[in-house]
């Protein structure tokens, strides 16, 4: 094999394979070098889900019917206020697949578009010319290898290990994601000891359940009478665990064997301010590309991998050097869109954790922010879709409930509060800069914008509604 390419990435993900994949069909030449053997590919994790919409927005066939890899279609979540209460329907068509197959049928989507790929080869460390990225340096048993590239994505996920590698003045964030920057999910594959009795997943529009205010949902699972019951939650798995013995005591689930449980996290953190480098880019987990609200990052870091695909292409189409400049527009367009509504979703978490079980139930009750409908325009748009007359509504449902008491005054100070504060970086990230000279400026504000934003908590406590 050849150790030279247009693209060099590292990382054979969802993510990386998919940019490689597209650039590849461009007929321009990528190489892939990912760190577990090729059986391996994709074993980080067994389930996951996808908007079905994807398959034909993203050109990837989809998962066929009768193969290991679709678990199932569904169209409904149904979403529950504490104690189990006020169901609210999404209809939002999902598809749930597992991972590693899906991993194994996108590595070859992409070998049939001349990707080339190298496993069991970890990457070392970067190799710099006059300020710009010229390659890498990888282990393969034991062995050293360079591999030179005019373009080296980023995709190893949320360990980064190559931006976090780059020297501090190159331009790119170098950070890692903290431990008070991430979700702490454990999954628990669950198989009910009397099926035919009524069970969480039997109800109507039942396919999949999300119980919001404990950050708890039933998914559908692969084996007969089995769902996935999940959990995810700030400060460690101790927090999830506890997290699950007060929902189990507010929600009781009817005798259920546990069959498996799998630990992992995910990141909640704004993504670097720059995503390009000379000769550098990053994307999917490993530049923080997650939806807030669910956790998942596939999706978007799609989108701005065909961002990344359109302009990489017309410079190299035009014969121009992959610098920062030339690859700024990436920057523009993914911050400017996509980037500027996940960052002001991502500013409102801290609002939501100040919220008791009472104000969730208040919303619930009243179907206003926690309604089906804004639980779909939030997946469909990543905003929530409020007409003039439903502000006049909600204004006023906001009043009777601090009026009756059912509304707590801190809650709606906190939620405004976060509003104006998402609402500011939001069009501060729509102002992303054209000019690259502009960028320290733009970086400074933003700075200050983010530090207004806290660090999510763990605020689950097992209290009654008075
Ligand atoms: C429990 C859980 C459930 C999730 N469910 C969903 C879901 O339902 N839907 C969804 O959209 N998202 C989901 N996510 C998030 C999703 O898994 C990630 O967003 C997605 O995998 C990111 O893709 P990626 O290609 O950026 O990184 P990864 O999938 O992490 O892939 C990175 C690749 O880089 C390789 N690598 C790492 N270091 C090196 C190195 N030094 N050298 C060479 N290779 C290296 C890794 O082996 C890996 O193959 C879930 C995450 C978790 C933890």
């Amino acid at each position: 094999m050849k150790n030279t390419a247009d693209i060099i990435i590292i990382g054979a993900g969802p993510v990386g394979i998919y940019l490689g994949w597209q650039l590849a069909k461009r007929n321009n030449s990528v190489i892939i070098l990912e760190r577990n053997s090729r059986k391996d590919a994709g074993s980080k994790m067994d389930q996951f889900h996808l908007e079905t919409m994807v398959f034909e927005k993203y050109g990837i066939p989809p998962p066929m019917e009768g193969t290991d890899e679709l678990i199932t279609n569904f169209e409904y979540t149904s979403y529950y206020g504490p104690y189990g209460k006020y169901q609210q329907v999404m209809k939002y068509p999902v598809t749930a697949m597992r991972f590693q197959f899906f991993i194994q049928r996108l590595i070859g989507l992409a070998e049939e578009n001349n990707v080339h790929f190298q496993f069991s080869t970890e990457y070392k460390e970067v190799l710099i010319k006059d300020n710009h990225i010229i390659g890498i340096k990888v282990e393969k048993e034991g062995n050293i290898q360079e591999f030179l590239g005019k373009l080296i994505v980023d995709a190893t996920g949320s360990s980064a290990v190559v931006r976090s590698s780059l020297p501090k003045n190159f331009g790119v964030e170098t950070f890692k994601i903290e431990e008070d920057e991430k979700m702490y999910v454990i999954q628990r594959v669950i198989q009910w000891k009397n099926p035919d009795e009524p069970h969480p997943g039997t109800g109507e529009y039942e396919e999949s359940i999300s119980w919001l205010y404990y950050k708890t949902w039933l998914a559908p699972h692969f084996l007969p009478n089995a769902n996935i019951f999940g959990g995810g939650q700030p400060g460690g798995y101790g927090n999830q665990e506890k997290a699950t013995e007060i929902f189990l005591k507010e929600v009781p689930f009817p005798l259920y064997d546990i069959l498996e449980i799998h630990k992992a996290t995910t990141a909640y953190r704004r993504p670097p301010y720059s995503l390009v480098g000379n000769g550098f880019l990053c994307v999917g987990d490993s530049a923080c590309m997650s939806k807030s609200f669910s956790g998942e990052a596939i999706e978007s870091s799609w989108n701005a991998s065909l961002i990344a695909v359109e302009v990489i292409d017309r410079v190299l189409k035009k014969d121009q050097k992959l610098t920062m400049e030339n690859l700024w527009q990436i920057n523009i367009q993914y911050f400017r869109g996509r980037g500027a509504k996940l960052a002001a979703l991502l500013a409102q978490i801290p609002g939501a954790a100040n919220t008791t079980k009472k104000d969730v139930t208040y919303l619930f009750k009243h179907n206003f922010i926690f309604s089906g409908r804004d639980f779909t325009s939030m997946w469909e748009n990543l905003e929530l879709e409020i007409s003039f007359g439903r502000i006049l509504k909600i204004v006023s449902l906001f009043l009777w409930g601090l009026l009756t008491r059912q509304f707590s005054r801190k809650a709606l100070s906190t939620m405004l509060r976060y509003m104006k504060i998402s609402g500011r970086i939001r069009k501060h990230y729509e102002e992303y800069p054209e000019n690259i000279n502009d960028f320290e400026q733009w970086v400074e504000i933003a700075e200050k914008l983010w530090n207004q934003v806290e660090k999510m908590k763990f605020t689950l406590v097992s209290d009654q509604i008075s």
